[in-house]
């Protein structure tokens, strides 16, 4: 058996039947926007490995911080222990995050942060006294990880309710704030959304612990950008309903949209934040729910007063230096000419897509080139292109997207986005 073929017979990969795997490549090496294949033929990672890669893949900062921690101290419990790594992060998480964030939780993955964001709420309102507050309000089209309780937010129709009926909490939804970024804000509650958002929470606000959304941008449910005045307004509703305000950041943070955060867009803060992917610059798993002080000191002024999660793995130290290595990158500020210049580039390059057949929009914010088909497209007809174009994207939905990473010089975005106009003429 070759190695590709046990892979095909014994390894679950993301989405994927077992028995019937689509086609994959066998990477030996990944090293700035390029991976090398077991074939020795070099393609570029346009979609920075799912957002995380913001600085390239193996950044020598970033591995160096890794290796001198594996020297040191790979791993100890967080229960009753703590170590540097864990502090200086949270010492450089508190220099960049939103002001009101000071609380921090640390754990494995996006999808457990939005479980502990979750929790937090829940356990927030029992602490208030509101037994009942335990369902979630959150946006159609949205994605928010694939443990239990993050599926359940996830969008109805695209996401898996259909799939776990029965087995799934039923939350509320209303729909994705109609007005785009790009277009001109309407004060009226009837247009932009937020008349919909109050009859929710006028009918269901004994109900609600919380109103969970992804800010400004929301990814794998459709690669959408929405008006940052609806969160300003949002707030004011939540305030209104006593009703916790939790932005997942978990895509859009750190510098993605040409902003350090989504957040940065709007004139508010959330009570909660959820942050994954790119905190450690794509090299190791791991995520962080950050919190007010309100909320902290709710859950433990209440009963029991302690925060119900704490997982093995949680604050790990090869994670902390990885994460804190990639935001002092980020505290360079390159990012801003990057980002910048990208969405420049991406703006020009895909501009002629508007007008092929089967092309419905074109839309680009900070780092994120989006080419939105008028019907589903193939990832795996994609991923046939991708050594003849030598670029590797993997469309989903109706969007054939990319999100580089910062690094990429105009050369290789040209390059990325060639592949995008070929692929929108053939998907
Ligand atoms: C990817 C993602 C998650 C889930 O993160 P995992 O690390 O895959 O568990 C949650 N929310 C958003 C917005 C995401 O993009």
């Amino acid at each position: 058996m070759t190695p590709l073929e046990f892979d095909q017979k014994h390894l679950w990969h993301p989405y994927t039947n077992v028995e019937k795997p689509g086609p994959t490549f066998r990477v030996k090496e990944a090293e700035g926007v390029w991976l090398t294949l077991d074939d020795g033929s070099k393609i570029i990672d346009a979609m920075s490995s799912w957002w995380c890669a913001l600085h390239g893949h193996k950044h020598p900062k970033i591995t160096k911080a890794i290796h001198d921690q594996l020297d040191i101290m790979p791993h100890v419990m967080f229960g009753g222990l703590t170590h540097d790594p864990a502090i200086e992060l949270g010492e450089k998480l508190l220099e960049m995050t939103p002001k009101s964030m000071q609380r921090i939780f640390y754990c494995d993955s996006g999808s457990v942060s939005v479980e502990v964001a979750m929790k937090m709420a829940v356990q927030y309102q029992h602490a208030l006294g509101f037994q009942g507050r335990s369902k979630f309000a959150t946006i159609r089209s949205g994605y928010h990880g694939d443990t239990w309780k993050a599926m359940s937010v996830c969008d109805p129709d695209t996401g898996m309710h259909h799939l776990f009926q029965g087995a799934l909490a039923v939350e509320l939804f209303i729909n994705r704030p109609p007005i785009a970024i790009d277009e001109e804000w309407i004060d009226d509650p009837a247009a932009n959304g937020l008349g919909e958002l109050r009859a929710l929470f006028e009918a269901n606000s004994a109900q609600i612990a919380a109103f969970i959304l992804e800010p400004v941008v929301q990814g794998t449910g459709g690669m959408y950008f929405y008006h940052p005045e609806y969160l300003n307004e949002a707030r004011a509703l939540c305030d209104e309903f006593g009703i916790l305000l939790i932005f997942d950041e978990i895509a859009t943070g750190f510098g993605r949209l040409g902003k350090l955060f989504a957040t940065d867009f709007c004139e508010i803060e959330p009570d909660i934040i959820c942050f994954g992917k790119a905190l450690t610059g794509g090299h190791i798993s791991f995520a962080t729910t950050m919190t007010n002080d309100k909320v902290a000191q709710t859950i433990g002024n209440g009963s029991p007063g302690i925060f119900m999660h704490g997982p093995t793995f949680m604050a790990n130290p090869l994670a902390c230096v990885a994460a804190k290595a990639s935001l002092e990158i980020l505290a360079q500020g390159n990012w801003k000419t990057q980002t910048a210049a990208i969405a420049e580039q991406l703006r020009t390059d895909l501009a002629p897509a508007k007008s092929y057949t089967g092309v419905k929009d074109v839309r680009v914010l900070g780092g994120i080139g989006v080419i939105e088909m008028d019907h589903t497209v193939s990832a795996d007809v994609a991923h046939g292109f991708a050594k003849e174009n030598g670029v590797y994207l993997r469309p989903f939905s109706k969007n054939i997207y990319t999100m580089p990473p910062f690094i990429t010089t105009p050369d290789e975005l040209s390059q990325i986005t060639a592949a995008m106009l070929k692929l929108a003429k053939v998907l």
